[in-house]
């Protein structure tokens, strides 16, 4: 079996979906799982109507409103006058979703957040498995919530392998070509979960991984996994071929074309990942197996904007040594920061952090108990992988300040501002 992901710029308007069914002509769709994300940026717009259900109930109508029709418009772009029944399907959603808001009692944020967030998913996969029927292909819809089970961890829920792939096993056996949602999943109440923003291509893995799978293709709006985001730099080169380990580090830092915990699993089972652009199917892409850490062996570079750099140094000139570094860890995974980089001297410690869920003025509050604390906020982190001369000399003469520099032999990471 192969399994296929589209992500939301996939499949952002009827186009882009035609475009999808295009892709499945070119390369082949039995024997195929295809996961698929929320269309264009619909999730998004349902962390809107989430916000708006806490704190601002006057925007709420509106933001239920405008999702609606755009997603109406996209079935009526691709079912013209058999649009009824599909329209019906997406109303039937909508009420369900309405439902949820007018009766919900739990207060708890996170939670509220994947019961309202997965509609995108199961409004996206059920057009398209539409669309699919509208071929005279035989798919099967399957509810991804009734295979990938997880703990209760809200918003970046934790997966039951064992529990996940015996089900994964059952559900999608005897279908040719089986659509399903990427990021979300159930807990054993059968609350909806959700694997994290993005989490998409990790849902794809554990398929794949489950199923045994001859490989995974993520279908991209780039040539494939490039040395760059051509959003951020002008020069970007294909990367053909690039180990598990290679792309776990360029996810880990920072490559947002992968999410970090898609490469795990598949390396487990060896099985090869293939980043390709849905615009041109048969082009090359990259592949990422086992073998050759690169392939053209040249710079990664990857950027991490708005970034935070908290400067520690000791009140009364005492070392900075285990005990405080481990009260200092500690706040930070109370807090919830993520950590980029380190550094230390005798009497200071840097780190670069990513203020995610917002919590960096009560962790300074906190801090300034007992160092001094420097804080300086939207600091870009840049790392470069397999960097040569020149390429650190680009950086440096970039003009932006350099507030940090680190190197080990495979990577460079700078803080700058
Ligand atoms: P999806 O539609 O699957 O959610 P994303 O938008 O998350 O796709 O990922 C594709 C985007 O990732 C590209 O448009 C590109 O701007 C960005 N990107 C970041 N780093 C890289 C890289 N190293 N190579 C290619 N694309 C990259
Ligand atoms: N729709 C989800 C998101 O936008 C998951 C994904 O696209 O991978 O985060
Ligand atoms: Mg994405």
């Amino acid at each position: 079996m192969k399994v296929f992901k589209f992500g939301g710029a996939s499949v952002k308007d009827a186009p882009g979906v035609k475009n999808l069914v295009r892709v499945l002509q070119t390369v082949g769709h039995s024997d195929t799982l295809v996961v698929v994300s929320a269309m264009g940026k619909t999730t998004n717009a349902l962390e809107r109507v989430i916000e708006a259900y806490f704190e601002n109930i006057e925007r709420l109508n509106q933001e239920l409103v405008e999702l609606k029709e755009f997603h109406l418009t996209i079935v009526k772009g691709l079912f013209e006058e058999q649009s009824a029944p599909v329209a019906a399907d997406v109303h039937g959603f909508f009420e369900e979703l309405h439902t949820f808001l007018k009766t919900n009692k739990a207060p708890n944020y996170s939670f509220v957040y994947d019961q309202v967030v997965s509609y995108g998913e199961l409004l996206s996969t059920t057009i398209i498995h539409r669309y699919f029927e509208l071929q005279g292909w035989k798919s099967y819809w399957l509810d991804a919530r009734e295979c990938i089970k997880t703990d209760d961890y809200y918003r970046a829920a934790n997966l039951d392998w064992e529990l996940t792939q015996d089900l994964i096993k059952t559900k999608a056996k005897g279908h040719q070509l089986v659509i399903t949602q990427g990021f979300i999943g159930s807990n054993s109440n059968n609350f909806t979960t959700t694997l994290g923003r993005e989490g998409s291509d990790y849902s794809a893995a554990i398929f794949a991984y489950a199923l045994n799978a001859e490989s995974v293709t993520i279908w991209k709006d780039v040539p494939g996994v490039l040395n760059g985001d051509p959003r951020v730099f002008k020069h970007t080169e294909l990367l053909r071929q690039i180990s598990y380990r290679e792309a776990i580090e360029l996810a880990f830092y920072g490559a947002s074309v992968i999410h970090p915990k898609t490469l795990q699993p598949l390396q487990r089972k060896e099985i090869p990942l293939y980043v390709k652009s849905f615009e041109n199917p048969e082009g090359e892409g990259t592949a990422v197996a086992k073998g050759k850490t690169l392939d053209p062996l040249i710079p990664c570079y990857i950027v991490k904007k708005d970034q935070v750099l908290i400067r520690l140094s000791s009140i009364d000139f005492s070392f900075i040594v285990e005990e405080n570094i481990s009260y200092i860890f500690g706040l930070l995974h109370e807090y919830q920061m993520p950590v980029e980089l380190i550094q230390n001297s005798a009497i200071s410690f840097s780190v670069c952090v990513n203020n995610k869920y917002k919590r960096l003025d009560e962790l300074v509050l906190v801090l300034r108990s007992r160092f001094n604390v420097e804080v300086k906020e939207q600091v870009d982190l840049f790392t470069v992988r397999h960097f040569t001369d020149q390429a650190l000399e680009s950086i440096r003469n970039n003009g932006k300040q350099i507030l940090l520099e680190q190197r080990t032999e495979e990577t460079a990471q700078f803080v700058l501002s």
